[in-house]
């Protein structure tokens, strides 16, 4: 392993990927557009993630914001970038206008400090709410009380419009994650149900390299993939 990332090695590793991800929507009866693969190049130099915009990958992911902006300032403004981390009142300004979701909203002072920037820029910003509904994974992001306490303030949102949801799975094999994803699904066809008419809450972004295809199979929308698609 000399650390470098070729282009054929990265396209290699794209095919194997797909190939995984077509299957498990096959299993699932999904058709594969309904699939987003966000590309995460946290872990990767910007020559890098550059490689993916050439391989027709446009969809990628950062988890910290100053990393988002260095990337985002050096490689095509086709791409779509997606935030997965903790993000800070204090980096909105810098971050929401060059992400197209943010997948990681974890608390309501954070919806509401990302409803006052939108309203002053007017503009809407498209969110996904973190919940942590094992308990045991990710200790950030809401839990279903927490979620269902929100609602109405949720409802009365102008400017950001809620998409979805989002969780991180505790790291343990991939069937053992199921659990989780179905009841990130249960917990997002409730949302849905309570926001009919005010917000689209249709996305699930769970999935990541160790268990993306049972994440798939219980409904994933977004997969947020890094190992897999570094690995040498
Ligand atoms: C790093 C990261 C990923 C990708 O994890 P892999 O296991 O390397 O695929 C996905 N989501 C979030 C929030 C991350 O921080």
């Amino acid at each position: 392993m000399d650390g470098m990332t070729t282009l054929d090695g990265l396209r290699r590793n794209l095919a194997a990927v797909e190939e995984r991800l077509a299957a498990a929507c096959r299993r699932a009866g999904r058709r594969r557009e309904d699939v987003t693969l966000v590309a995460v190049t946290k872990t990767v130099p910007v020559e890098a993630a550059a490689l993916l915009p050439e391989l027709g990958v446009f969809d990628l992911g950062e988890n910290r914001p100053q990393e988002l902006w260095r990337k985002a300032a050096a490689l095509p403004s086709a791409v779509r970038w997606h935030m997965i981390g903790h993000l800070q009142r204090n980096k909105i300004e810098r971050t929401v206008p060059l992400t197209t979701l943010i997948h990681s909203v974890d608390r309501m002072s954070l919806v509401q400090a990302l409803e006052e920037w939108a309203a002053k820029a007017d503009r809407t910003v498209d969110v996904l709410l973190e919940a942590n509904v094992s308990g045991e994974g990710s200790k950030q992001g809401f839990d279903a009380e927490g979620l269902m306490r929100a609602v109405e303030e949720l409802a009365a949102l102008r400017q950001v419009r809620v998409c979805g949801l989002m969780t991180m799975a505790p790291l343990q094999e991939a069937e053992a994650c199921r659990p989780v994803f179905a009841e990130l699904r249960a917990l997002r066809d409730r949302l849905a149900a309570e926001l009919a008419g005010v917000h689209p809450v249709r996305e699930l972004s769970m999935g990541m390299s160790n268990d993306f295809e049972v994440a798939v199979e219980e409904g994933a929308t977004y997969v947020r993939l890094g190992t897999v698609v570094w690995e040498k």
